[in-house]
């Protein structure tokens, strides 16, 4: 963590974190209070919030899996 480290060109060094809006250095992909992952910056400085598709296609598989086997349990 080097948050204390302050560049005094902030306004185009960094980026701002959708979620807890803190200012995070643009080359990173993941905040460093919240953990969020984050996209490229957008017009009014924010970053982008990055489509996290692991996690969507694991929730997908998880779901599907217990699906299939009630189905098979039951059946
Ligand atoms: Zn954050």
């Amino acid at each position: 963590m080097d948050d204390n480290q302050q560049d005094k060109e902030f306004s185009y060094a960094t980026k701002k974190c959708p979620e807890c809006y803190t200012y995070v250095k643009l080359h990173e992909t993941k905040c460093p209070s919240c953990k969020t992952r984050l996209g490229e910056v957008e017009k009014h400085g924010m970053a982008k919030r990055t489509f996290d598709f692991n996690a969507y296609l694991f929730a997908f598989i998880a779901m599907l899996a217990l699906g299939i086997y009630i189905w098979w349990a039951f059946l």
